[in-house]
């Protein structure tokens, strides 16, 4: 018997070290800056890199106002956006796209978000999907939190009632979905309503799963990331980042918290694809001027404010 085991053991052990070799001479695509790189994810298809000195360009401003309508501010509860802001800019979904996403009324987001999930829609229009709910401004906010409290109120004392519609619907400024790219989706396909996860029992939530990060999209809120989201009750809620950085959360695994500390800690990251073309993201200080990057000639530059005190530039090749 104990023979039996140990040879299954050393099988089993030889299997694993024959998959660790062979990931291990698993080409990634690289380019010539990331040849002395530290290699932080990457399939085959394509790879971040850290620890490499980003194209030299001319030092370019970027103004707070501006970057705190970037597509990659950090809020929650501990960290609401700053009150002097004017809102984010959207536009109801409905009228501008309504024939090709389906939105519930008033559903607001920005445009960049609702173009890239035309986009998205073209190869797939996902015909399970509804976007229920888009961009709450600081007053709509209010107002679900007191709907919330009145419901509550209902069937216990008020202190109580208060309490609860505080915990489970963030004050104004301190939800993500004060932002113009955050959206719930609700599923209509089978198992949507039977499963704790309708996002991995439908046809259209797998695919989502699946591909929305090639749009720029992710799911911000992972069931298995919940202990470092803090969040366990938004499975169907998503949020546009851009490609460069959705694609880096793909390859990383990581979620936003992640990948914003990752940012922090390297302050250059660079993502190169199959064909060995180059994204650079930056990571800088953010103060009330707002943040300074060397912008390369003949690259677009695309900065948002972490809401953390830096801010992140994506440098693509025009
Ligand atoms: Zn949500």
């Amino acid at each position: 018997m104990m023979k039996k085991q140990y040879r299954i053991s050393m099988a089993l052990a030889l299997c694993g070290l024959m998959l660790m070799l062979l990931a291990g001479h698993i080409e990634q695509p690289r380019s010539a800056a990331a040849s002395a790189s530290l290699l932080i994810a990457g399939n085959g298809e394509a790879a971040l890199y850290a620890g490499i000195q980003p194209p030299a360009g001319q030092p370019t401003r970027f103004g707070r106002d501006a970057l705190y309508q970037g597509l990659l501010l950090f809020v929650s509860r501990e960290h609401p956006l700053p009150a002097d802001l004017p809102p984010q800019q959207s536009r109801d979904v409905r009228s501008l796209v309504g024939r090709y996403i389906p939105a519930g009324e008033h559903v607001s987001l920005s445009e960049e978000t609702i173009y890239a999930l035309c986009d998205l829609a073209q190869e797939n229009p996902l015909p399970e999907t509804w976007i229920v709910e888009g961009m709450r401004s600081p007053l709509e906010q209010q107002a679900m939190q007191r709907e919330t409290f009145k419901l509550y109120q209902a069937s216990m004392p008020v202190t109580e009632a208060l309490a609860l519609a505080a915990e489970n619907v963030p004050d104004s400024g301190r939800s993500e979905h004060q932002l113009a790219t955050a959206f719930d989706v609700q599923l209509n396909g089978r198992h949507a309503w039977s499963a704790s996860d309708p996002m991995a029992h439908t046809q259209d939530g797998r695919w989502l799963l699946e591909n929305a990060w090639r749009y720029g999209f992710i799911r911000r809120y992972p069931p298995d990331k919940s202990q470092i989201t803090g969040i366990q009750n938004e499975t169907m809620h998503w949020r546009y980042v851009g490609k460069s950085h959705a694609e880096a959360m793909r390859l990383s695994g990581l979620c936003l918290e992640e990948y914003l500390e990752l940012l922090h800690a390297q302050g250059t990251l660079c993502l190169v694809d199959g064909e060995g073309r180059e994204t650079w993201l930056l990571c800088r200080p953010c103060g009330p001027e707002g943040a300074d990057f060397d912008v390369p000639e003949g690259w677009r530059a695309e900065a948002s404010a972490d809401n953390l005190g830096f801010a992140v530039c994506a440098l693509t090749r025009d």
